[in-house]
């Protein structure tokens, strides 16, 4: 799935934890080495009970983290100047529409990956849980 996601020369990890990034009611989080192309996918295990679609859309939407984090990287340098509550100000407002965006084009994708069977090389198995590579 990553190849399909334009990251074909990233190294994409996922793990699977009870809980993610601390958070109990999310079911992923990214974290991204922007200058090694490394990206660390962390998925709930309670997704592994969900259905399959939620399942990919939950993937796309961690994949579609990996490009539009860069967006919060590239302006942490310039808000760098402003006052503290000007930067969290601007630093909330980016994260959530990054949100919205990411979550948004998340359903479009696995929509897409719904009407289109995947190839059987598609498919990998990483612990309890398959995930399209
Ligand atoms: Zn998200």
């Amino acid at each position: 799935m990553k190849d399909k996601f334009h990251l074909k020369d990233w190294t994409v990890r996922f793990s699977i934890e009870d809980v993610v990034n601390g958070d109990p009611d999310a079911w992923g989080h990214c974290k991204v080495i922007y200058g090694r192309k490394i990206a660390n996918v962390t998925l709930a295990e309670e997704l592994v009970r969900q259905d399959e679609q939620t399942i990919k859309q939950v993937i796309a939407h961690e994949l579609i983290h990996i490009h539009l984090n860069a967006i919060l990287e590239s302006t942490r340098e310039l808000l760098g100047p402003l006052s503290a509550d000007m930067h969290n100000s601007i630093n909330r407002i980016m994260h959530l529409e990054i949100e919205r965006a990411t979550d948004t084009l998340s359903f479009v994708i696995a929509d897409l990956f719904r009407e289109k069977d995947l190839q059987n090389n598609d498919v990998i198995k990483v612990d309890k849980i398959t995930i399209y590579d």
